[in-house]
């Protein structure tokens, strides 16, 4: 449905690409992107990930011809965003991060100004189709400030679709929304990425990223620092985490876990962090013992994104 005649190889390339915002009073100008090369594979669910101030605004706003790029070349499903900036508009749809709306039109209205700015023929047009995906089609005639926040971020997707590109990008799409619409938000954007959408996401849930995107690139500094499949940049912290029950209350330091990164877990429990390819299970447990400590139970936890983003971007 959505998948066009041709398919490019990348669903989003950028090269060199690179922007400064120039000082302003009394402000330093910002290097915002310094030369950024990164491609978004078609078809992906792709995780933009990094500390605030990192440049992932700035890369989304360039690809949506809000910002201005100072160097480099960026192209949306082949099209450059320069030389071809009709077709790259057509082939990306973004949702904002602010809930800015005018608050005098109904989803309906809404849906049908979106898809007369985009050129789509009347006859084309899916706003019911749209609107009964995000759950909106009963509120299609209610005022826009009439709508909880969930219900503005879902009218927000779904104004970003109305053009049917096969690229969507979602900038901090849950915040502030509560557990159950973010669940009926990401039911709809997987039936997208289902039906052949390239998703890309930016979001400071990284348990949320780690479950969603195949593909995740962390950004720092306006540089990228990792881009990889998400089992291959997680495997790379070879670290994992014993955590141990004693039978008894223990007060730290433990001897033998000077070297260790070592905490203590509300319910009594510690937490003790060891390379895997420096030290073995068999071993962490002949420290505890050592320790003089009696184990009552224990697990062995894994590093999730979490980790590996905190080590990249310390
Ligand atoms: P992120 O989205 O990762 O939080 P941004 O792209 O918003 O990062 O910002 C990257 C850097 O560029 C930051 O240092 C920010 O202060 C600066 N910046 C962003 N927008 C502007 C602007 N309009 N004018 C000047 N500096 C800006």
């Amino acid at each position: 449905m959505l998948a066009p005649q041709t398919e490019p190889q990348f669903a989003i390339e950028a090269r060199g690409l690179d922007k400064t915002y120039s000082a302003q009073g009394k402000g330093n100008a910002t290097h915002a992107l310094k030369s950024v090369d990164l491609v978004v594979p078609r078809g992906s669910f792709f995780g933009l990930l990094g500390p605030n101030g990192a440049g992932k605004s700035t890369f989304i706003n360039i690809l949506g011809g809000l910002v201005v790029k100072s160097g480099g070349t960026a192209k949306i499903w082949g099209h450059d965003i320069t030389t071809d900036p009709m077709n790259a508009r057509g082939a990306i749809g973004i949702v904002p991060q602010e809930l800015n709306m005018d608050p005098f039109f109904t989803p309906g209205e809404a849906l049908e100004i979106q898809a007369g700015y985009y050129g789509v023929p009347k006859a084309e047009r899916r706003t019911e189709e749209i609107l009964k995906a995000v759950g909106l089609w009963d509120k299609r005639d209610a005022y826009a400030r009439t709508l909880s926040g969930g219900m503005k971020r879902r009218l927000l997707v779904a104004k970003a679709m109305v053009h049917a590109p096969p690229v969507l990008v979602l900038d901090e799409p849950t915040a502030g929304v509560d557990v159950e619409l973010r669940r009926q938000l990401w039911d709809y954007v997987r039936s997208l990425h289902a039906s052949g959408v390239t998703i890309v996401l930016t979001t400071h849930y990284l348990e949320e990223a780690q479950e969603l995107c195949d593909t995740i690139a962390i950004i720092n500094h306006g540089n990228v620092i990792a881009c990889e499949p998400t089992h291959k940049l997680i495997s790379r912290l070879d670290q994992k985490t014993l955590v141990v029950t004693p039978q008894t209350p223990v007060t730290p330091p433990l001897k033998g876990f000077e070297d260790f990164t070592f905490a203590m877990r509300p319910t009594g429990a510690f937490a003790i962090t060891y390379r895997t390819g420096e030290h073995s299970v068999e071993e962490m447990l002949d420290r505890v013992r050592n320790a003089g400590i009696s184990i009552k139970d224990l697990s062995i936890e894994e590093p999730d994104l979490e980790d590996v983003f905190v080590q990249l971007t310390a």
